[in-house]
């Protein structure tokens, strides 16, 4: 695709902003091709999830502040901080090139809709485990005594998917938090071992909300959330908390003309 060149004055005077929107273009062009639910946000409220597997044109239906360039921008910095973390563990040979996302990308079309990137497999002397980097700000660093709630149900969503579309039966997890702000990039490493009865809760909460958008909808708002009240988290941070999108009160695929849907979802929309 030929792309518009700019001058030198040009560049000295936008790049900053220029920068800014073609990351923004880039990050939705992406989203646009793993339009699946993501293992990285599995936690997450399932209307946020159904809402964001429409695909919906960013154009038309605004995304809250979250989907900015600086918070991608901010992933890109973590991503660095994960593949230099993952040389080093090579290196020590706790882990093959072959261990790692490239090799091990996560994607299910058929039944579960869903795709995600383990960060690798980690070799050790008594165990084969999942090994899942996070980096994080200062703050949360220094507060943090076990790993996040969301990152738990990532983790054995990968654990899931890497034991049926590789065979690997991993033990568990070791989640490493780098602290991304420290130069001399602080760890604190937790161990949990994998537990079945959560694989089979993401399983459900996978297949239920696949038969919500098979039958025409999108999830409600769960008991308990409440978009319009500013304190609450997680509707505080969503990225779909506006009238366009969750505070719609569109409840139908149909009500949103746009909503552009993986293929292999056969429709059959029911009166709501
Ligand atoms: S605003 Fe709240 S209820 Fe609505 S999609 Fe987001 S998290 Fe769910």
């Amino acid at each position: 695709m030929s792309k518009k060149l700019i001058t030198k004055d040009e560049f000295i005077k936008n790049i900053g902003k220029l920068f800014d929107e073609e990351v923004v273009k880039m990050r939705s062009e992406e989203s646009y091709l793993q339009a699946r639910f993501r293992a990285s946000g599995i936690a997450d409220c399932p209307r946020a999830l159904t809402l964001q597997l429409l695909n919906l044109p960013e154009d038309k239906y605004p995304r809250a502040k979250n989907d900015t360039a600086k918070g991608f921008k901010l992933m890109q910095h973590g991503t660095d901080i994960h593949t230099f973390i993952q040389k080093v563990l090579i290196h020590m040979g706790l882990m093959t090139e072959d261990d790692l996302e490239e090799q091990k990308r996560i994607q299910d079309d058929e039944k579960y809709l869903l795709s995600g990137h383990p960060d690798g497999v980690l070799t050790l002397k008594d165990m084969k485990c999942l090994l899942e980097i996070k980096s994080i700000n200062s703050g949360g660093y220094k507060y943090l005594k076990e790993p996040k709630i969301a990152h738990f149900y990532q983790g054995h969503t990968y654990l899931a998917f890497l034991e049926m579309q590789y065979g690997l039966k991993l033990a568990g997890i070791i989640f490493l938090y780098a602290e991304r702000e420290n130069d001399d990039m602080g760890f604190k490493p937790f161990w949990i071992p994998r537990d079945q009865k959560v694989i089979d809760m993401v399983f459900d909460k996978l297949l239920s909300m696949r038969a919500t958008l098979e039958s025409g909808k999108i999830e409600e708002i769960p008991a308990g959330y409440d978009p319009t009240n500013k304190k609450m988290i997680p509707c505080r941070w969503c990225p779909f908390n506006n009238t366009k999108l969750c505070r719609s009160g569109k409840n139908k695929i149909s009500e949103f003309p746009e909503a552009n849907i993986v293929a292999n979802i056969q429709i059959q929309e029911k009166n709501v």
